[in-house]
């Protein structure tokens, strides 16, 4: 709408956008209308009627306004219909946020107490694979140390053979010098009566050798200093009483 409303100079009814300067009124039966009124009413009459065109006009735009009214009402009304709704809903989406917060901490807790029983069986393992490992080294040293031992009960196994033999030995040994022992002493009581018998000269010249060889044997075993020597005999003579027991010690 303009700033300057133009109205019909007979009905008062605003003139139509963008009119002729000139134009007076809003149609040819308005114009017609005052041409007769300027003809034939009077000046109240005239003014009367302006007076009512003018009222009818303004008992329009009233019911108009009242209708806007109306409408903005309505409208006013309907907007705090929804505000209280979106209120509801506002309440409703609350408590649901607290519901969701509650349950967000729920699982999280969960969250929280499977980390831990995690972590838990996590540390049982750790300890658990040290105790393995553990067992691992002690079996290794225990094998390292049977090794040990299986090499030891070797070299021991080795001796107690080698003594066995040397023992074995050292009784054979022990067995010729017995029997050795015996021929000795039976030779020396033949060699003793041979003596005897003969003076201390036989006439067979093997007899001879044989009782030289007994001299030789009776002096050896007299002598302090012969490596066999025990009993203090001087001469074949000397040994005849002491043969025995001379013969016994010194071959042993
Ligand atoms: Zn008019």
């Amino acid at each position: 709408m303009s700033t300057t409303i133009r109205r019909c100079a007979h009905c008062s009814e605003p003139l139509p956008e963008g009119a002729d300067a000139r134009r007076r009124y809003c149609s040819d039966a308005c114009r017609m209308a005052a041409y007769r009124r300027r003809q034939t009413a009077s000046p109240e009459r005239t003014e009367a009627a302006r007076l009512r065109s003018r009222l009818d006009w303004v008992s329009a735009q009233l019911v108009e306004k009242e209708t806007a009214l109306a409408q903005s009402r309505g409208r006013v009304w309907d907007r705090d219909r929804e505000l209280a709704a979106l209120r509801v809903q506002l309440a409703d989406e609350r408590r649901r946020g607290a519901k969701a917060i509650v349950g967000q901490a729920n699982l999280t807790a969960g969250v929280r107490e499977r980390l831990a029983t995690a972590s838990r069986e996590l540390s049982a393992l750790r300890r658990n694979w040290s105790a393995t490992a553990e067992a691992r080294v002690a079996a290794a040293e225990v094998t390292g140390m049977r090794d040990q031992l299986a090499t030891v009960q070797d070299r021991y196994a080795q001796l107690a053979a080698k003594y066995q033999e040397l023992s074995e030995a050292a009784e054979l040994a022990v067995t010729e010098r017995q029997q050795l022992q015996s021929m000795v002493r039976q030779w020396d009581t033949l060699c003793k009566r041979l003596y005897k018998a003969t003076g201390g000269q036989p006439a067979a010249a093997v007899d001879r050798d044989i009782l030289a060889t007994w001299t030789r044997f009776r002096q050896a075993v007299a002598t302090p200093s012969g490596h066999r020597g025990r009993a203090p005999v001087t001469g074949p003579a000397a040994g005849l009483a002491t043969g025995q027991s001379a013969a016994a010690g010194g071959v042993r």
